[in-house]
């Protein structure tokens, strides 16, 4: 008979779900939302709800398998899990031994983003080991750099609150895609009055239902926000008392934004001078005004000064210390009492740091030492990293040992020497925050593992054992490893032992200057921090021309759909996806509908039918990421075309620099 159970997802999602999980002879039948999160009401996205088919779908990994045939000819043959870990040790051991630890890099993401599974046993392992460390910057680096250097990440305006607001500013975000939740809040906000502005290349679902939709080319948000900062100091709208007493760097900003004239912005955004005056308006005589600032518009040359562009309106146009006014960025920085140190018990080593990024580049340029050996976990790279032509042609070097942790076959497990069944979060304990919504979510297994799945924590563990890596007394199971994250959460933790879930469950809905101040050392708000002016190859600020050239006429953006979260839910979808081009520029190219289409650049092509749509700009292509090679007619995907170049604050991704040329056929 099915019972229902409680759980939480801990995708890399900002609404940390709380969760109902039917479950029927150890399997889970069914998945819905709960109310013990009261931010998630009883729904969640479809995704989740889809969950059961990627749990016991075809494509789920079993048991143990190493490679027999050719890389990526997929023969596989299924070992044991005791063969499969002493073949990983012997690996690991040689590769140290022959190279230095350095030889060995583990590579991982926000496949499960959960506390218990990444970051605990797993970097005990590869610190002792003295493996090369990897800075996971794919996403949120431009903008953790920006909010951090700005406000040291003050906590966000949560996001209940925005129905107090009386205009939203929804900034590279689509909460239809990712954060569902805040969907039915904007909503409530329209009802009771508030105005909409939508800023994103594409008009998304809320920008159709917004009173102003602004349509940057990729890279251009810096300017826009530039030209509100140069209007609101020109015009006498800056707050210049708040200014005075919260924050340093005004006049620098003031100077830095001085040449963007709304005329000026509008040529290299692309977005009419008449829509960035309106939208200046409605800023400068709104309040409460809150800015939600998604990733989007991160991940591309100029994203980290313009995150930081964005986040300095609220201050300069003193929006602050009213309900509903202010922004919200990430909110992760309100966990900064968990100690992950204290789960790894082995200090970081100051071995080489490897951007994952540039994972083709590394694999193939045969640094010293070479990579040797590569543990990929909670990742998938062939679908989610820029340059996919050398990460592929990397993964396939014969001398790299390549070993998978997976819950379904990816398109890198395909590429694996060793591929090893990991369990989803229904199959084992986990621990989760919230970085939208201020939640901290603590789980038990509620079914039976698939075939021989294995968690993350237990298989590190057996490694660091067969390796002799091991110490008497450190934390290992879900309980021991739950206990050492929270030793200096004691709040937390008297709460985790009630009920086991949600932390605070009454939820905190601060304001900002009222109850939350920036975490910077001196408490202020730094307007031009010194440290980002030095990074950014311009200065803060400093606007890089669009990359665009005769050749390569088109921006590629490939933003988030609701079909994926993490890429190993490409696995529940079989359909082929397709790219949506403007008709002003399938005209010219003789395009329609339908019609399958080619784009193109010096990195490498991908096939996929057309959508002609008027849904995104002028100028710009759209196809989405986390594609699995299986969903194009090419089998590559938008990454293929990506640069993996870096944007201007730490070392970020540059997904939307993409520049290609489209041709029907
Ligand atoms: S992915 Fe997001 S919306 Fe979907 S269940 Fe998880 S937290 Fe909720």
């Amino acid at each position: 008979m099915a019972q229902t159970l409680p759980s939480a997802c801990p995708l890399d999602c900002p609404d940390a779900c709380s969760l109902d999980v039917q479950v029927a002879d150890g399997r889970v039948v069914k998945v819905d939302g709960s109310r013990r999160n009261p931010y998630t009401q009883g729904f969640i996205c479809s995704k989740v709800r889809h969950f059961p088919d990627l749990l016991y779908g075809e494509g789920r990994v079993l048991h143990p398998a190493v490679r027999r045939g050719g890389k990526g000819e997929g023969r596989f043959e299924r070992i044991s899990w005791d063969a499969a870990l002493d073949l990983a040790a012997e690996k690991l051991r040689a590769a140290r031994e022959r190279f230095g630890g350095e030889s060995i890099l583990p590579f991982f993401y926000g496949g499960s983003n959960g506390f218990l599974t990444q970051e605990t046993t797993d970097a005990r392992l590869f610190h002792r080991l003295g493996a090369s460390r990897l800075a996971r910057t794919v996403c949120a680096a431009p903008t953790g750099r920006a909010a951090t250097g700005l406000y040291g990440k003050m906590a966000g305006v949560a996001l209940p609150d925005y129905v107090h607001a009386r205009l939203i500013v929804l900034w590279g975000g689509n909460p239809h895609a990712t954060g569902i939740h805040l969907v039915p809040v904007i909503q409530e906000a329209q009802r009771r009055g508030a105005k909409l502005v939508v800023i994103d290349p594409r008009r998304i679902p809320l920008a159709k239902k917004a009173d102003l939709h602004l349509a940057p080319r990729p890279g251009g948000d810096l300017p826009i926000a530039l030209a509100l900062h140069r209007h609101l100091f020109e015009t006498g709208q800056a707050d210049l008392a708040f200014l005075a007493e919260h924050a340093h760097g005004a006049e620098e900003l003031r100077a830095r934004a001085l040449p963007w004239t709304f005329e000026r912005a509008a040529e290299v955004s692309g977005v009419p001078v008449e829509e960035l005056e309106l939208f200046a308006r409605l800023y400068a005589e709104s309040s409460p005004a809150v800015v939600r600032s998604g990733w989007g518009y991160e991940r591309n040359r100029n994203g980290g000064s313009a995150v930081a562009a964005v986040l300095a309106l609220p201050a300069v146009a003193g929006k602050f210390g009213v309900r509903g006014g202010g922004y919200t960025m990430s909110n992760s920085g309100l966990w900064s009492t968990i100690d992950r140190a204290a789960a790894s018990c082995e200090p970081e080593p100051a071995t080489r740091l490897l951007n994952m990024n540039r994972l083709g580049e590394d694999l193939l340029q045969r640094q010293d030492p070479p990579i040797s050996v590569l543990f990929v976990y909670n990742c998938n790279p062939v679908a989610t990293m820029p340059n996919q032509a050398k990460v592929v042609q990397g993964l396939r070097r014969e001398d790299l040992f390549t070993i998978v942790s997976e819950q379904v076959w990816t398109d890198t497990a395909h590429l694996a020497d060793l591929v090893l069944p990991a369990t989803t979060f229904f199959e084992h304990d986990e621990m989760s925050r919230g970085y939208g919504a201020m939640i901290l979510n603590a789980s038990t297994a509620v079914a039976e593992p698939a075939g021989e799945a294995r968690p993350n924590y237990a298989v590190f563990a057996d490694l660091c054992r067969r390796l002799g890596l091991d110490r008497p007394g450190e934390p290992e199971t879900p309980d021991e490893l739950r206990a050492a994250l929270l030793h200096r959460s004691p709040r937390i933790q008297a709460d985790t032992a009630r009920d086991g879930f949600s932390f605070p469950d009454t939820g905190w809905t601060p304001v900002q200057f009222v109850d939350a101040f920036p975490l910077t050392p001196d408490r202020k708000i730094h307007l031009v921090p010194p440290a980002l002016d030095q990074e950014a190859p311009r200065g803060l600020y400093g606007y890089q021309d669009d990359p665009a050239t005769a050749a390569w006429p088109l921006a590629l953006i490939s933003p988030a759909t609701g079909k994926t979260i993490s890429s190993s839910l490409g696995h529940l979808s079989q359909e082929t996806a397709v790219v949506e081009i403007h008709p002003a520029d399938a005209a010219p190219r003789g395009i329609v509908s339908g019609d399958t289409v080619r784009l193109w650049n010096d990195l490498g092509e991908v096939h996929v039918p057309a959508r002609v749509s008027a849904d995104v700009r002028p100028g710009v292509v759209f196809l989405p990421k986390g594609l699995w090679n299986r969903h194009t007619l090419s089998g590559t995907t938008s990454n293929a075309l990506s640069p993996d170049t870096f944007s201007d604050l730490g070392a970020g991704a540059c997904f939307n620099d993409a520049r290609v040329q489209v041709a029907k056929g």
